[in-house]
């Protein structure tokens, strides 16, 4: 990769006027580290475009001076494809106009510098639901989450961003604007240049708004923590649910008991769910079109498995704020690992059905492995999706331990790959995990994601060191 030149300093600057880019070291570092501080990167300058047509003139011109451009939105993404490395940072947070919401359509159209979180408030002002949903959503962008192709709590019913979204719009790495922005539900006339966009990681463009499909609000929800002795029974509660519900599952979410543990340890203001204590839980939200619905059916579905013997305890959410409390309890899942000190983590996709032998399995060879070495399971089974990490053993040396991630991730992911399962199943491959991805595609995937990223971008600028 080329540093840039003083001249194509000049040009960026010039194209945006002050406001628009900054070299200030205090401004820049926040967007330099990401969240677990496992990356520290460097850019010469932070550009900050507020439109389309700014991003436009800044892609041309580090095109023509063959400028490496890494987009950044929120920078809570988890596998480091955000932080630069002497790549002009292109940040897309301000970009932040809602552009249209047809609720004729269910349909809105927002630029991608916007949160999550304020795109589900939007959706909400026009009495429509926008259902992805994760725990960093105050801060993630919508630009973001349509490149990490994210997933989130409520896939099971709604699906990944990659069938949330209708239309793009983007900047292509010659500086090009592709207006993809339709409505349609229907549009069958070859490639789906959006879908390559989906899920590309920055690699393909910066995508500067997007049309996100809406849905109905449901007219009622309902929350539970559940206890069960294995994680075999959750599968087979799961399967009944989706059956008993008409496919009202919205969250099925698995957890093993050391993650609960860490969370009630590390985090203030949670409270044990439950008095049994089980060594695997699940959270369950049920959503209904009819008011009252959703209880009704939870209620009745957890009566007939506590009868079975297949659950063992069971703590229905009341009101709003248990609701919020059991949300949170598995949402700062993540959060509640970072004072351990650090870990193996893995975020693995397996056919649903297999997943209890997967852990079994996994969990036996990473004790055969690193003696002693915890595991914490815990992740959005109903998409066959586990947040699978291991910790070191009480008392042991954590700097070693850490130093074997590596070779311990392999264990893991050979397994996973055994499954025909993914090593990434929802954060992306970012500069964390393209090098090994390469274990796991077949010679085919590789060389025909490279060739299509050459047709697109033959100079390789967009996020140069991401994806093959
Ligand atoms: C606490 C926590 C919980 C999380 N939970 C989940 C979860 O449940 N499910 C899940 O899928 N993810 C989860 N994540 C990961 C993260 O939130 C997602 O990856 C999110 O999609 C990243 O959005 P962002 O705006 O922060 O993107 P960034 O981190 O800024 O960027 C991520 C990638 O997208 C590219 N990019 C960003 N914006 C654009 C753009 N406009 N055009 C082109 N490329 C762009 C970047 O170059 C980079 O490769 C979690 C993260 C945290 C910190």
């Amino acid at each position: 990769m080329i540093a840039p030149s003083p001249a194509a300093l000049d040009a960026l600057k010039n194209a945006l006027g002050p406001a628009g880019w900054t070299q200030d070291a205090f401004e820049i570092a926040p967007h330099l580290t990401e969240w677990r501080n496992r990356w520290t990167g460097e850019t010469p300058i932070l550009l900050k475009p507020a439109s389309t047509d700014e991003v436009a003139r800044l892609v041309t011109i580090c095109a023509e001076h063959q400028v490496a451009i890494v987009p950044q939105g929120g920078n809570t993404g988890l596998v480091g494809g955000q932080i630069p490395y002497g790549e002009v940072l292109l940040s897309t947070r301000r970009l932040r106009t809602v552009r249209d919401v047809t609720p004729l359509d269910d349909a809105m159209t927002l630029e991608t510098g916007i949160t999550l979180l304020e795109a589900q408030q939007r959706a909400a002002s026009a009495n429509r639901y926008f259902p992805l949903s994760l725990a960093a959503e105050g801060t993630a962008t919508v630009g973001g989450v349509i490149s990490t192709n994210a997933g989130g709590t409520q896939v099971l019913r709604y699906g990944m961003m990659r069938d949330l979204v209708l239309g793009l719009e983007a900047v292509m790495p010659n500086g090009e604007i592709f207006h993809g922005l339709k409505r349609l539900r229907k549009d069958n006339t070859g490639y789906d240049l959006k879908q390559l966009l989906i899920g590309a990681e920055g690699t393909l463009g910066v995508i500067t708004a997007a049309t996100l499909k809406l849905f109905p609000i449901m007219r009622s929800r309902a929350v539970a923590i559940v206890g069960l002795e294995t994680a075999a029974a959750s599968i087979e509660l799961l399967a009944r649910a989706k059956g008993e519900t008409g496919g009202g599952v919205e969250a099925f979410e698995l957890m093993k008991r050391l993650g609960t543990e860490l969370v009630l340890r590390n985090i203030p203001d949670t409270r044990e769910p439950l008095d049994s204590q089980p060594e695997w839980s699940v959270l369950i939200e049920i959503a209904s079109g009819s008011p009252g619905g959703a209880e009704a059916q939870l209620t009745a579905l957890l009566e007939v498995a506590f009868e079975e013997g297949l659950i063992t305890d069971a703590a229905i959410a009341q009101n709003d704020a248990q609701r919020a409390a059991f949300w949170r309890l598995r949402e700062e899942h993540s959060a509640a690992l970072k004072p351990e000190g650090g870990g193996w983590k893995h975020d693995v996709s397996v056919p649903i059905s297999r997943i209890a032998e997967y852990i079994d399995e996994a969990t036996a060879a990473v004790e055969r492995f690193h003696p002693g070495a915890r595991v914490s399971v815990f992740g959005h089974i109903g998409d066959g999706n586990l947040h699978y990490d291991v910790l070191p053993g009480v008392g042991q040396d954590i700097p070693a331990f850490i130093a074997r991630w590596k070779e311990g991730s392999q264990v893991v992911h050979d397994i996973v790959a055994r499954y025909d399962g993914s090593i990434s199943a929802e954060h992306g491959l970012g500069r964390l995990k393209t090098e090994e991805a390469k274990r796991y595609k077949t010679p085919l995937e590789v060389s025909t994601m490279q060739a299509v990223r050459k047709a697109i971008d033959p100079q390789r600028i967009m996020n140069p060191d991401v994806l093959f």
